[in-house]
């Protein structure tokens, strides 16, 4: 099987930072640091990073890794590193903050022929809210997506979504290890077609995505869900069109390629359709945000056409 060293190395990564990120969220007290751009990050963000950067690393020493996190607050924050310090401990024991910081920034690689993308945490807004957040890997080679991994602690009894190009998507139990073929819903087998969206309206138009989701025939009220837990959902059937509309009071906003590149690939292989809003191909090998791409579209695939028409007939003359 190709891939098969690489699906092993990210599925015990994912594995392993899903028990670290819900034995933080278990406990009472742990801290949330804002970044320079006002967005949330917590101890089990920079200890997912680390435990994962460092396993990639030790599989993959030639590997280049673009993740979320760099570990500059915590140079900082010297309080916060021993947190993040003691909670990798009990994985690796006689982990150093020296080592700490050093796995965190094996994350600030390029993208390049090969290389890796991690969010430790997508979706740290759901995470610190009790609702759905994921870990997300994803392998890029010769600018396409070769594999992804979404582990979703809060999904179901918990889960990882995940596939390899040309070999399908699957969906492992993270309780029982049990594995099941994801497909997409088809038109016929799916009555009432669902959207689904962010749980943060800030991040996308909710108003322009229900508009084009009624204007194709979804009309339930939609799946409002953080992180990409939203692809497996789109994966596994449970709505049939995510949509990530550019808001208009944050236009010029570009997605980070760590958002979208494990969910892309788990959707393609399940049978459906990733774009950007022209119906352009995602480039996830260009820089860390997709700059040549706007907006998100991800169907089961039938619609998907659609769905293109519908934004092109109804998109503001700037956009
Ligand atoms: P979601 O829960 O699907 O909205 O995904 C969470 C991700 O949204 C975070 O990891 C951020 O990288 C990303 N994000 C942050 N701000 C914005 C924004 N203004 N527009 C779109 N996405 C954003
Ligand atoms: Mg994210």
């Amino acid at each position: 099987m190709k891939y098969e060293h690489e699906f092993n190395v990210a599925i015990a990564a994912a594995k392993q930072a899903a028990v670290l990120c819900e034995s933080v969220r278990r406990s009472v007290n742990f801290a949330s640091l804002d970044k320079p751009d006002r967005s949330p990050v917590t101890i089990a963000d920079f200890a997912a990073q680390a435990m994962i950067c460092r396993q990639l690393n030790q599989a993959f020493p030639q590997d280049q890794i673009v993740a979320e996190e760099s570990a500059a607050l915590l140079h900082k924050s010297p309080s916060q590193l021993t947190k993040v310090t003691g909670v990798l401990k009990a994985l690796i024991p006689g982990a150093t903050p020296e080592q700490v910081t050093g796995w965190i920034d094996l994350g600030q690689g390029k993208v390049g022929e090969r290389f890796w993308t991690l969010d430790p945490i997508d979706g740290t807004k759901g995470f610190l809210r009790g609702d759905q957040y994921a870990i997300a890997i994803a392998l890029i080679e010769s600018g396409e997506v070769k594999l992804g991994a979404i582990a979703c602690p809060a999904f179901e009894e918990g889960c990882i979504f995940t596939a390899i190009r040309g070999q399908g998507a699957k969906r492992i139990s993270l309780k029982t290890g049990q594995m099941q073929v994801l497909k997409v819903l088809n038109v016929q087998a799916s009555p009432k077609f669902r959207l689904a969206e962010s749980v943060e309206t800030s991040h996308g138009d909710p108003e322009w995505q229900r508009s084009i989701a009624q204007a194709v025939g979804l009309t339930a009220p939609s799946l409002q869900m953080d992180s990409q837990a939203k692809y497996g959902a789109i994966a596994s059937g449970h709505a049939e069109l995510y949509l990530r509309l550019p808001w208009s009071q944050n236009p010029d906003y570009l997605e980070n390629i760590w958002d979208h590149a494990a969910g892309a690939i788990v959707v393609e292989e399940a049978g459906g359709r990733v774009s950007d809003m022209h119906g352009k191909p995602l480039n996830f090998s260009a820089s860390a945000q997709l700059i040549e791409n706007r907006g998100i579209v991800v169907s089961q695939g039938e619609i998907h056409a659609a769905v293109l028409a519908a934004i092109a007939a109804n998109t503001a003359a700037d956009l």
